[in-house]
């Protein structure tokens, strides 16, 4: 048969000559391998050089997109600063408003002098899950991280699966091992936490824009930052029409942030800029009637004079890129075991690869497919999977009990709308489970075999997380209700 399908660990790791060695998945918990190079030369037109070179650009890109550090403002003059007196008034306004409305997060507790360093933890640890997502979600992952590692010490004596397992269901998991990776470059240098700019931005993961917040916000350093907050606010004070985007509209905001920033209280004014963009100057709804700034606000004035012109035309809104699509098979692969009695079976989970996108996390085995697939192409990509990884191979090593499709759902990346089928598949293997995963013939695969219970505790990304929630709820005889971030389409299908 002719086709496109481009069987690998998912989403880059390539079906190849994997074998696994031998283990008990019952009595071991988990058999490490080099998993970096699980690839094959599978099927057809994938294989050809040009259209690999292509693949690995187009994967290359889509990691590189997906994981984006923030960006790096460059280049250009501006001619539209504001006056002094703009900016003594703006200054004031906006403190006094802090003072008086600013929200009681953890991480903005003050220390005294000699805990300087503590704050610059907790500031760096915040402004990086606050990179992700949104104030209320990050509450819970930040008293978490902080109960288990309180301090940068602390933190540099973590595994990065330990990481990872506490990051699970953020995104942008290398954000997590950056984090990791800088505290152990902190702890390793001699000269205690870096106190300015300069100097933490040599530190793993440390853009400017964190820089800036943990030089300002912990060590008083009058620099300033520029998140989707700041610029946003910037470009309604200023009426700025330009693609914040654009390299030189982007270097003018710092610069116009950098003129603002209050040399007295630089912490207290960057975060009082940002606060007002989360809180009053939002995207769609400004509060304009109750904004302390809304006298020096030109967009303001501009939509008070025009009713035609709205503050929310700034700042510009960019069309985000169309995501590439692709499709991926999940293979939830349960391993019965009645010599030894169990009431359940045991799930087999794969360690992604230490590089690249989600980068040493554990998923249920599964392979990409360059286009939509029938049910048997499928199934032929999984088992050829399963044959070379595991040694799983029907009528050979094991007796297929079931095997059921469960539904399948879309996954949005940031740059990728992923179509996501699957299927449970439990297995009795043949002659017990000492037959299983033997002779392995080389280590490029890490593994292990967890139980229900464990999966339901342990840190998996949110795809995982919906895979093992249809598995339970098909074990239920439920289905699960789609999830509305990712508005995942999962129907059940008949028995086959
Ligand atoms: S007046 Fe309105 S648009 Fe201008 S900064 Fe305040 S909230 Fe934003």
């Amino acid at each position: 048969m002719a086709c496109l399908l481009r069987v690998a660990r998912n989403p880059t790791f390539e079906r190849s000559t994997v074998a696994s060695k031998r283990q008990d998945p019952e009595t071991i918990p988990s058999f490490h391998c080099k998993a970096s190079s699980f690839r094959t030369k599978t099927m057809s037109q994938s294989s050809a050089p040009g259209e690999k070179l292509k693949r690995k650009r187009r994967e290359k890109k889509a990691e590189e997109e997906e994981e984006e550090e923030e960006e790096e403002p460059i280049g250009g003059d501006i001619e539209d600063l504001f006056s002094d007196k703009e900016t003594q008034k703006i200054r004031m306004s906006l403190l006094d408003w802090y003072d008086a409305n600013q929200r009681d997060l953890p991480w903005r507790k003050r220390k005294n002098e000699s805990e300087k360093e503590r704050r610059a933890y907790e500031v760096w640890v915040s402004e990086i899950m606050l990179q992700q997502t949104r104030v209320q979600t990050v509450l819970e992952y930040y008293k978490r991280w902080m109960h288990k590692w309180p301090t940068i010490y602390d933190l540099a004596q973590a595994s990065l699966e330990e990481v990872n397992e506490m990051w699970a269901g953020l995104g942008y998991y290398r954000r997590g091992r950056f984090l990791l990776e800088g505290a152990k470059m902190v702890v390793a240098g001699k000269d205690g936490f870096p106190n300015q700019v300069s100097s933490l931005m040599k530190v793993k993961g440390i853009g400017e824009y964190t820089a800036g917040a943990i030089a300002s916000i912990a060590f008083n350093e009058a620099v300033p930052v520029v998140d989707g907050n700041v610029i946003r606010v910037l470009a309604r004070l200023k009426a700025i029409s330009a693609n914040p985007k654009d390299r030189l509209t982007a270097r003018n905001f710092w610069k116009l942030a950098a003129q603002l920033v209050d040399p007295s209280r630089p912490g207290d004014f960057n975060q009082s800029l940002m606060e007002l963009g989360a809180t009053l100057c939002t995207v769609s709804k400004p509060s304009c009637s109750s904004c302390p700034v809304s006298s020096q606000c030109r967009a303001y004035s501009l939509s008070l004079e025009n009713r035609t012109i709205s503050v929310t035309n700034y700042p510009t809104k960019v069309v985000k890129a169309k995501p590439r699509c692709d499709f991926c098979s999940v293979c939830v692969l349960e391993i019965l075991n009645l010599e030894r009695n169990q009431s359940g079976g045991r799930f087999v989970l794969v360690k992604r690869p230490e590089e690249g996108l989600l980068a040493g996390l554990w998923e249920f085995p599964s392979v990409i497919l360059d286009k939509e697939a029938g049910l048997a192409t499928r199934r032929n990509a999984i088992n050829l999977y399963l044959k070379d990884a595991f040694q799983v191979e029907p009528k050979k090593t094991c007796t297929i009990v079931s095997r059921k499709e469960l539904g399948e759902f879309v996954h949005i990346f940031t740059h990728i709308r992923r179509k996501v089928y699957v299927e449970l598949l439990v297995v009795q293997l043949t002659g017990g489970t000492d037959n299983l995963f033997k002779n392995q013939a080389n280590d490029t695969l890490t593994w292990k075999c967890v139980g229900s219970d464990a999966l339901s505790t342990m840190g998996l990304t949110s795809a995982v997380r919906k895979v093992n929630s249809m598995v339970k709820a098909h074990k239920q005889g439920s289905s699960v209700a789609p999830d509305s971030s990712n508005r995942a389409a999962i129907s059940r299908k008949r028995r086959i």
